[in-house]
């Protein structure tokens, strides 16, 4: 397998190449950076240490919306890779960007030893509802992977796919998911999935890509367990993801009971990541809201707890 600078920090379609038959699938978690110290110091002193247990394949960390954490997400980034000797992503946005300063974090991150980026469009700054395109920015993600394949550094690419279409695609899901195929097209190793709730979505959307558009890169589910109904309702409003009545029902019966609903989110995440595992999908990307407990309680469940 091929790497650059620590022997340990690999580019992620390496480690989808690397797979086997019969392998556990590429596991990833994903951090958001913390808004306090408090919170830096938990998720490296307590979150990574516990995730690190599960021997995940690699760990990203978000881009703040509005592009403001970009110090941030490469320090984070970097601290991982040396602490833990771990690959980890940094996301990166379009939001608020222009091209020069895209080229100069970059340039930035390579130097850092970061071998990963998910390049994505970004959700608007706080108070915004709608994107607005930087000026000498870039108005849509696939510029910035075409961006970033031109630029050199030898970055793996991710970008963002979305089962149920992605929410402000006025065209409908089929467009969106050509819009996707232009992403691959541009230069991006492999497809990181928005949160869904329903199996089908996502065999539906990786059928569509996979049958229908020739996209041949790992198409890797992203999964949510859910900690209490309040949190999934914002998550839901926020990303669009729908969630079938039955949910819904079982959400609305534990909307006081926080402990109740993250065991039963623990519950629900299993059985999805059971059908996809059996649907041979390559990679699971786990949103851990940088809590390691349900995350350790699914793999655990699967038997996927370590490599
Ligand atoms: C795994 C994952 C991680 C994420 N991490 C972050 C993060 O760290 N920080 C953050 O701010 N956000 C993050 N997001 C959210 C993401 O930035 C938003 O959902 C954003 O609105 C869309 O990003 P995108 O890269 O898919 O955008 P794009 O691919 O640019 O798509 C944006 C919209 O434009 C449409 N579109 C795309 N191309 C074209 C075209 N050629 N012509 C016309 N319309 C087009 C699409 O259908 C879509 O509606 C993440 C999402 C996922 C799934």
């Amino acid at each position: 397998m091929s790497s650059t600078g620590s022997s340990s920090i690999h580019r992620i379609s390496d480690l989808h190449a690397a797979r086997q038959a019969g392998d556990r699938p590429v596991i990833s978690f994903e951090f958001f950076t913390p808004k306090t110290e408090a919170g830096d110091v938990k998720l490296m002193e307590v979150t990574m240490p516990a995730l690190l247990e599960l021997a995940p394949d690699y760990v990203s960390v978000t881009y703040g919306a509005g592009g403001t954490t970009r110090t941030k997400t490469l320090t984070l980034v970097d601290a991982i890779q040396k602490q833990f000797d771990l690959t980890t992503m940094a996301h990166l946005t379009c939001v608020g960007h222009t091209r020069d300063e895209i080229a100069a974090i970059l340039d930035e991150a390579k130097a850092l030893g970061i071998r990963n980026i998910l390049a994505l469009r970004g959700d608007p700054p706080a108070g915004e509802s709608e994107f607005s395109k930087p000026e000498g920015g870039f108005e849509f993600s696939y510029q910035l992977v075409d961006f970033i394949r031109k630029h050199g550094g030898d970055f793996c690419i991710g970008t963002a796919g979305f089962p149920e279409g992605h929410l402000a695609c006025a065209d409908g899901k089929l467009a969106d998911w050509g819009y996707l195929k232009q992403k691959v097209d541009a230069g991006a190793d492999f497809v990181l999935t928005q949160l869904f709730f329903d199996n089908a979505d996502f065999f539906a959307f990786r059928d569509h890509m996979v049958n229908e558009l020739g996209v041949t890169v790992p198409i890797c589910p992203g999964i949510l367990p859910i900690l209490s109904s309040k949190q999934i309702t914002r998550f839901t409003q926020l990303c669009g993801a729908r969630m079938p009545m039955a949910l819904q029902t079982r959400l609305e019966d534990l909307a006081d009971d926080d402990a109740g609903a993250t065991a039963f989110g623990i519950e629900y995440a299993t059985r999805q990541c059971e059908e996809l595992i059996r649907e041979g999908v390559p990679g699971l990307h786990l949103y851990s809201l940088n809590k390691a407990h349900s995350v350790s309680a699914i793999l655990g469940n699967l038997g996927l707890d370590h490599r």
